[in-house]
């Protein structure tokens, strides 16, 4: 008795001393980083909203469970391990009484029984998980397995340390049952299964059993203790906390406004020897950056559904936020290092770290290439089970490139300087911004002061709206849709300017808030109340962005005030559209916003449309791949993020590609152009936004159960321009 007493006690000792100065050097190295009291400040704010969270991302496994096989796998593990706590209770407690039992419960049948299931269930987790890893095996599967990039060979070793407490738990149950000291009559199903194998042995070596398997089991546990707190099963102890800390109600919407230390940063008062422009160093990143990277469970979930890493780029947001975790931890002698001494004792290896560019070709922590692949599409946000915020990390180091640097893509320079001379990525000039007015033959408003107080809806048209030849076909088929159902509304024309969403994302935060003031400016001496937008870039950023800066407004896409509009017989598609359609997910409207359904119920209403789903849709949608500024830049490495798409549209062989975005349709429309020059596509293919749709269906071209022509037919009283053809 005194010597299990002893050696437990002992390992109890030694492995706390060992987990307790990791966490201590891991809360030291993440205090290294910049304050964040918004993060604090909304968790002290919101304590019901953090308990829900808790319940249903941690407890619940929400995110997980999005993967059926591995999430119930993970569930089965994760409760089981929660339920399992009871033995670990209990083993501790047999070192210093070969009879103990839980107070008040340790007798009760149903909780042998409930450990047992829990002790089974982890079982056939840890099988699943093996046969998960071998069937994603990245020796074999290269860049097509989500474990590519991850350390496998602490996975196998946990699987195997799980694997050894459930065996020495149940092992020394069944000899405890021999034995006589088991807590448990009845329940323990696993247990008297095991102990009926182990009884043939007799008392005397079941009593041996039973200590070392006792023994072993506590040695097991804290020797997992010990290597979760060294490996990625740290995010058993750090994903409850990274998911309390994390943006509400996710990092997908809005960016992180530029920060530093703890503030706002306003370009005006900004000090550049003590201010922080995005992420320059490891050290840039807040301490919630910081959480980010030590909890990452290397899953991969992320990088599977990332479209740069589909076409072969080098971002795989998985090996971003490890390739940061990485350098950050490297980083740690010379991040602690408070006096000249202890900087004088750093290894030639650490100063050499330390000194390492974040951002840079040789040597850099991160690849230029990989930050400037990123479209901002949301994907990796949408799977990670833990809550990190990809985008604002891989945006905050743009934004450090752009603004202190000047390194990004030289081709979206242009653009830059158009949004800074003209208020339009083409340079293009307020004054053609009311064009498409001209080109219907009813009036339209044009704001000039106040919005009158008659008009419903302040329509939004965006830079690609007004300017660009095809997104044009859009705005006109919304206007005359609008008209049409009698709808009060109005255009800011020349008055309106990009939102700036491309400087956003880009990095270049100071001309984005240039231009946010200037239209929020605008907006408030209009008295906008509810906002239309056709663009999904411009709906995100007027609807999520510009409360940053205290412009408020309600703003709706098109196609949710279009679908009210049908659903409520102010517009009434008649015409049949005998045509199998294919909708793709804009990324800013469907992910980032979660608009899914009033597209999808446009088109339900029209006559004749025979709808098919992509394998990659809704919150699995795959991008168009402009985003991001992406619409700016070459794409030079891999297969074009378009052509992928495009791809997997034209394997429904569809008549027509919906959308609901003009990026989309830009992008969508280049690479159905491409494949028809192939001979790939048929030369009838079209992409059109879904408004467009409905235009065709709607009006006298459109009359009950006739088969409206794509130009709409000559009669159509939207006329064939609004009718997208
Ligand atoms: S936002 Fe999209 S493109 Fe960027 S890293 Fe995430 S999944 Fe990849
Ligand atoms: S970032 Fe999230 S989704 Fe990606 S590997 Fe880490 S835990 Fe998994």
């Amino acid at each position: 008795m005194v010597l299990r007493m002893t050696v437990g006690l002992v390992l109890l000792v030694v492995a706390f001393a060992v987990a307790g100065r990791r966490l201590w050097w891991l809360g030291r190295v993440a205090r290294a980083g910049q304050s964040a009291p918004e993060r604090i400040e909304a968790v002290r704010t919101h304590p019901r909203r953090d308990v829900s969270t808790e319940s249903t991302e941690v407890l619940g496994q929400r995110k997980l469970l999005k993967w059926t096989v591995p999430g119930v796998a993970h569930a089965l593990t994760f409760w089981g391990f929660t339920i399992l706590l009871l033995t670990i209770i209990e083993s501790y407690g047999s070192l210093f009484s070969r009879t103990f039992s839980l107070p008040w419960i340790g007798h009760w049948a149903f909780v042998g029984f409930i450990e047992d299931l829990a002790a089974v269930g982890v079982l056939a987790g840890i099988i699943t998980f093996t046969v998960i890893r071998l069937r994603a095996d990245p020796h074999r599967e290269g860049r097509r397995s989500r474990f590519f990039g991850s350390h496998t060979g602490t996975a196998w070793l946990v699987l195997g340390m799980i694997f050894l407490v459930i065996a020495t738990l149940l092992l020394y149950r069944g000899a405890q049952i021999n034995t006589g000291v088991f807590p448990y009559p009845h329940g323990a199903f696993a247990s008297e299964i095991v102990g009926h194998w182990l009884a043939p042995l007799g008392y005397g070596t079941n009593a041996v059993l039973e200590v070392v398997f006792l023994l072993a089991q506590v040695a097991v546990v804290l020797a997992f203790l010990v290597i979760v707190v060294y490996s990625k099963h740290l995010h058993i102890f750090l994903a409850p906390v990274n998911v309390l800390f994390s943006r509400r109600p996710n990092a997908l919407g809005a960016l992180e406004p530029m920060r530093s230390n703890g503030k706002v940063l306003d370009f005006e008062e900004a000090d550049p020897d003590t201010d922080v422009f995005g992420r320059g160093k490891i050290e840039d990143f807040t301490w919630k950056g910081m959480l980010d990277m030590a909890t990452c469970t290397e899953c991969g979930r992320c990088q599977s559904q990332c479209p740069a890493w589909a076409t072969g780029k080098p971002l795989s947001p998985k090996q971003v936020i490890l390739d940061l975790r990485d350098h950050a931890f490297a980083k740690a002698p010379s991040l602690l290092a408070d006096t000249d001494a202890d900087r004088e004792k750093l290894t030639e290896e650490e100063k050499a770290e330390a000194e390492r560019p974040l951002v840079g070709k040789d040597g850099g922590v991160i690849d230029p290439d990989v930050i400037w692949s990123c479209t901002n599409c949301g994907a990796c946000v949408e799977e990670c089970p833990v809550d990190i915020e990809h985008i604002d990390h891989i945006d905050g180091m743009r934004r450090y490139q752009v603004l202190i640097e000047s390194a990004f893509p030289v081709e979206a320079a242009g653009m830059l300087k158009n949004l800074e001379n003209k208020g339009d990525p083409w340079g293009m000039g307020e004054a053609r911004r009311a064009e498409w007015i001209g080109e219907l033959d009813f009036e339209v408003p044009v704001v000039d002061g106040a919005i009158d107080p008659d008009v419903e809806y302040l329509f939004w048209v965006g830079c690609a709206g007004a300017l660009e030849d095809r997104a044009r076909k859009t705005t006109k088929a919304i206007a005359a849709l609008l008209h049409t159902a009698g709808v009060k509304f109005a255009v800011l024309g020349p008055a309106e300017t990009c939102t700036g969403d491309p400087a956003r994302r880009i990095g270049n935060e100071f001309v984005f808030s240039m231009l946010a003031q200037q239209n929020i400016e605008t907006l408030n001496q209009a008295g906008a109340r509810t906002i239309v937008a056709s663009c999904p870039h411009c709906f995100n950023t007027i609807a999520n962005e510009y409360p940053q800066l205290g412009g408020n407004y309600e703003v709706i896409h098109h196609t949710q005030l279009l679908a009210r509009l049908v659903e409520s017989g102010r517009l009434a598609p008649a015409g049949r559209i005998e045509e199998k359609v294919t909708y793709h997910d804009p990324c800013f409207l469907g992910r980032h916003n979660k608009v899914f359904s009033p597209p999808r119920q446009i088109m339900e209403h029209v006559p004749g449309i025979e709808a098919a789903e992509m394998h990659r849709n809704k919150n699995r949608g795959f991008c168009c791949g402009a985003g991001g500024a992406r619409m700016w830049m070459e794409e030079r490495i891999g297969k074009r993020i378009n052509t992928e798409r495009i791809e997997e549209a034209l394997a429904l062989s569809p008549d027509t590609i919906s959308t609901a975005c003009p990026y989309c349709l830009v992008m969508l429309g280049d690479a159905v152009s491409a494949k028809k020059a192939s001979g790939e596509a048929t030369e009838t293919l079209e992409v059109v936004d879904v408004a467009q749709l409905l235009a065709r269906s709607v009006g006298p071209a459109g009359k009950q159960g006739t088969s409206v022509a794509r130009d709409g037919g000559a009669e159509n009283s939207l006329g064939p321009e609004a009718a997208g053809s």
